[in-house]
């Protein structure tokens, strides 16, 4: 997981002055010439209206601001974005580069998309998890960009609103639902942290003014008291509300269909995408099934083979997951794998690999610890020649029980499929490739389907040219990692659309998914407060491989797989509808 897409409806809005071209100018200029106007004056206006966002990206022009998330500013908010849309409809896209086209789709879905959150889905209404101000506050403490002091004074300035802001939180807030009341309790708790601990930490060794330090101590207890009496309103709120009266969580066909729409971006609709993956996880089950055949008789001879078909699966997984490495060895294994996984993506020339921005494998740094694992942290758009760095968590902090859990999990196999997702041929090399052109655009209105589905075409791509060894055992557990993306797909729609309960959903991903107890529960949690969301990684998958084969019919010989990786990635984090229609224009093929 890697882009974090923060809502729109909470960002301020306050508007500048907009600015035109003189009418003299207009006319001599190129269409392109035209856009790049439009893009530099609408992106440096967007960090303007969403300081907070322009912060988590590395732009901290405006990083003292804090918005208040009132009526007022949803005004303002729409008002921008109709005014915005009506200039893109201004200018000819047709006439456009491609990448000046693309930026163009992008930034017109994002004021769609941002249109539709604020008047139809209305979250902010019924999720009050989305007023948090912790993540801003915690991110400029911790990001070197300028000195402390300058920083502290940042943080003074932008603290200012803080009340204004929870105040603003509750007469917002009118149907919660209990899971959404729940989450937003838990994690203010946690963000009572940086207000009263990371923040007056820092204060000591700083170089403040006895004024200056004072005005700063004051506005941390007037924000730890407007969140502690946040949390205090949503417990009474959740104590006072009997259970009939709650609004439920799932969102229901309509609005998930339109969510679908403006987060995917995609050539199927939510509903096609489902019954795609119902096809899909019963034949891998029955791929999965023949493996555990033809593996039986290695491994389990000793035992008859149960009758359930699902049931002998697991029990092949559950004897085959018993290979992996030490609890001690899991950063060094990593650290030794990966030149072996770049070096087979080089020599079957799957795509272009950029030796001189290499990945930088390393222990998390403490504050990325959150969860155990491995990520890629890829530098932002403002900063893109910094290292590539795959982060990954030692299980220090896990007890015996709790690391054999996790490395059963990350077995030998699935370890490496885990490397080729987040690293090579997998995130890391397609952000390298879409730094390569570099858009600002692309970077920040990324598209999660695209990356994600990229991620997990990947690993197919890479099974496909043989990847250790075809072994059988290999492709059970791609398979089992696989289903996991299908299986997402499956119980969010099933969840959100079909009113699926707490009790099936379990035992689905369990029972079809082989998944453990404590994943299966951390699954359902997800998918009651998020929706569609984890529909990103299958779909994404199923769009890229569906166009590669429809490259391939309509190409014949003239088809190679490594031109065809290397140009779909050059069109940066664009939806893959979008890279389709751009890419078969440029090859001059027919769109159909
Ligand atoms: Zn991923
Ligand atoms: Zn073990």
């Amino acid at each position: 997981m890697m882009i974090k897409k923060m809502v729109w409806s909470l960002l301020v809005l306050t508007l500048s002055a907009c600015t035109t071209m003189s009418d003299s100018k207009k006319n001599t200029l190129s269409s392109d010439q035209k856009f790049d106007k439009f893009e530099d004056v609408f992106l440096d206006e967007f960090w303007s209206l969403a300081p907070g966002w322009g912060t988590y990206v590395g732009y901290y022009k405006y990083d003292d601001q804090l918005p208040i998330p009132n009526e007022a500013q949803r005004a303002k908010e729409r008002v921008f974005m109709q005014r915005t849309l009506a200039q893109l409809d201004e200018l000819d896209q047709a006439k456009l580069s491609v990448e000046n086209a693309t930026d163009y789709e992008l930034i017109k879905n994002q004021l769609e998309s941002g249109l539709w959150y604020l008047d139809e889905f209305k979250e902010y209404q019924w999720n009050p998890s989305q007023y948090n101000v912790a993540n801003i506050f915690g991110l400029i403490l911790s990001t070197e960009y300028k000195p402390l002091d300058e920083r502290l004074r940042t943080i003074t300035t932008r603290l200012e609103n803080v009340p204004a802001y929870y105040a603003a939180a509750q007469r917002s807030i009118s149907k919660p639902t209990m899971q959404h009341t729940d989450l937003a309790i838990q994690q203010n708790k946690g963000a009572l942290l940086v207000f009263d601990e990371l923040i007056p930490g820092k204060i000591e060794g700083a170089g403040l003014t006895p004024v200056e330090r004072q005005q700063l101590n004051e506005r941390l207890m007037a924000a730890s008291a407007a969140i502690s009496s946040y949390i205090a309103w949503l417990e009474k709120l959740q104590a006072e509300t009997s259970k009939e009266q709650v609004p439920d969580f799932r969102i229901g066909e309509r609005l998930y269909e339109q969510k679908f729409k403006y987060d995917i971006v995609s050539n199927y609709s939510a509903k096609e995408l489902y019954q795609k993956a119902i096809a899909e996880k019963n034949s891998l089950h029955e791929r999965m099934f023949k493996i555990t055949e033809e593996l039986w008789p290695k491994y389990l001879a000793s035992q008859s083979m149960p009758s359930d078909r699902l049931v002998a699966i697991k029990m092949m997984i559950d004897h085959l997951s018993a290979r992996h490495v030490d609890r001690d060895n899991f950063v060094t294994e990593i650290r030794r794998q990966m030149p072996i996984i770049q070096k087979f993506m080089d020599d079957n020339k799957l795509l272009d690999s950029d030796p001189t921005r290499p990945l930088v494998v390393r222990e998390a740094p403490e504050y990325q610890r959150g969860f155990a694992g491995a990520s890629v942290d890829a530098p932002g758009p403002y900063d893109a020649t910094a290292n590539t760095y795959y982060n990954v968590t030692p299980l220090d902090d896990f007890t015996d029980e709790q690391a054999e859990s996790y490395l059963r999990e990350y077995n030998h196999w699935i370890l490496q499929v885990l490397n080729i997702h987040e690293a090579t041929p997998g995130h890391y090399t397609q952000l390298m490739h879409a730094n390569k052109s570099p858009s600002k655009i692309k970077s920040i209105f990324g598209n999660g389907a695209m990356i994600e589905g990229w991620a997990v075409y990947s690993e197919l791509m890479m099974m496909e040219a043989g990847y250790g060894n075809n072994e059988p055992e290999m492709w059970l557990m791609y398979s089992k990692w696989n289903l996991r993306a299908v299986i997402n797909t499956i119980l969010d729609y099933q969840i959100q659309v079909l009113g699926m309960q707490k009790n099936a959903a379990i035992n689905m991903l369990m029972a079809e998914g082989f998944q453990e107890q404590a994943e299966a529960d951390g699954k359902w949690r997800r998918a009651t407060v998020s929706q569609v969301q984890l529909t990103s990684y299958y779909n994404g998958y199923a769009e890229i491989l569906a166009f590669r084969e429809e490259l391939k019919e309509k190409m014949g010989n003239d088809f190679d797989l490594r031109t065809f990786h290397n140009k779909f990635l050059s069109y940066g984090n664009s939806p893959v509808p979008v890279i389709r229609k751009l890419m078969l224009k440029e090859w001059g093929l027919a769109l159909d």
